[in-house]
């Protein structure tokens, strides 16, 4: 037998699913399966996109400045402490590489985001899981899983693919009552849909064992260019940095961030037009015999009464023409998470949903 073998925990990592895109047969699918922006990036972030076509003989820069200065005029943070990926996924990874390895514990809940898993996994470190309570992070839980060897626990808040919230008093309870070594990570990729609320960024600063990711996937549109970006203290933002390749983001997506960030109209937009239709289908959802919890993101969590319903409905959804994300893999096998899409993706889920219930 070959002794070519990869480091301790690769080969328990399972491959990330993503949401699928294709239906046989079916030209026109209606995809809510990976919580993407219905409308795309905003007409600002296009042009900047296309402009950088002329400079891509150029290296970028490595410090990311003008990003990371939008990022701090437009979200009231400090530039200096902002750090920026390819994806939030890359800072989660530069997070797990620089602070867990073998012997090392990092807590995620039951139904937490599966990168936090396969980071903690390629990292060699152990990934802990605790439970939630009705599908929302539970900080008692999470404090009871604590002890010397945790390093880092993850929570998103909004959650994915719950969308519930814990409260900010919870979250800084949470942080308080960590072990000294350990850090805490707050994901905010779905902050923006939560008018008011600054994804963590005033307990980041109130403390210093805290780290806020945030990502250009959901809200602004550009979850196939690739960027996201942490916040956090001073000393761990350095570290960070030191594992970060020195070009891991392009001019382009540099250029599309800026442009994307600052404006802060065609946000605002998204944020007003989600919440409206959120609140729609849910409710649409709930009349057809499927309730959901209120999400706070773009998503909605539909509940079936048997994993065999929530199967038989992702089926149909599919013979019409839509995709919608089942969600076994996240413990949530009577579920089924559907992105809010634009006016006519949500009637027409609505419509489908109604139909398979019999009452259309
Ligand atoms: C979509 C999502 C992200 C974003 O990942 P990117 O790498 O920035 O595209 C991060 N966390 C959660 C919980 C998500 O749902």
């Amino acid at each position: 037998m070959s002794q070519i073998r990869p480091q301790p925990g690769i080969l328990e990592i399972a491959p990330y699913q993503g949401g699928q895109s294709h239906l046989d047969g079916v030209a026109e699918v209606v995809k809510l399966s990976s919580n993407e922006n219905p409308f795309g990036p905003s007409d600002k972030a296009k042009e900047a996109f296309a402009r950088t076509a002329h400079q891509l003989h150029r290296y970028p820069p490595t410090d990311h400045a003008k990003l990371r200065q939008a990022i701090g005029d437009v979200h009231g943070v400090d530039p200096g402490r902002v750090i920026c990926g390819v994806g939030s996924d890359e800072i989660i990874t530069f997070l797990c590489q620089a602070y867990a390895g073998p012997g090392d514990e990092v807590i995620h809940t039951e139904h937490g985001f599966s990168m936090y898993r396969i980071s903690t996994l390629a990292a060699g470190a152990t990934p802990v899981e605790v439970p939630e309570r009705e599908r929302v992070v539970d900080v008692d839980a999470i404090l009871d899983a604590c002890n010397e060897r945790t390093r880092l626990v993850f929570i998103a808040n909004p959650a994915n693919p719950t969308g519930t919230m814990v409260g900010g008093n919870e979250v800084a309870r949470l942080a308080d009552g960590l072990p000294p070594q350990a850090i805490l990570v707050l994901d905010g990729a779905y902050a923006e849909f939560v008018e008011g609320y600054d994804g963590g960024a005033a307990l980041v600063e109130a403390r210093d064992n805290v780290v806020m990711t945030r990502t250009f996937s959901k809200i602004y549109g550009l979850g196939g260019l690739r960027i996201g970006w942490g916040y956090g203290p001073a000393e761990i933002i350095d570290v960070l940095n030191r594992v970060r390749g020195p070009f891991n983001l392009s001019q382009t997506q540099l250029e599309t961030a800026e442009a994307a960030v600052r404006d802060v109209d065609y946000t605002e937009r998204c944020r007003a037009d989600n919440a409206r239709l959120r609140a729609w289908l849910a409710e649409a959802l709930a009349e057809a015999g499927v309730p959901s919890d209120t999400s706070t993101a773009n998503f909605i969590l539909a509940r079936f009464a048997s994993p065999a319903e929530a199967e038989a409905c992702d089926g149909w959804l599919k013979s019409q023409g839509i995709i919608v994300r089942r969600v076994n893999g996240y413990k949530l096998p009577h579920c089924l998470r559907i992105t809010v899409g634009d006016e006519a993706s949500c009637r027409r889920v609505a419509h489908a949903v109604r139909a398979f219930k019999g009452q259309a």
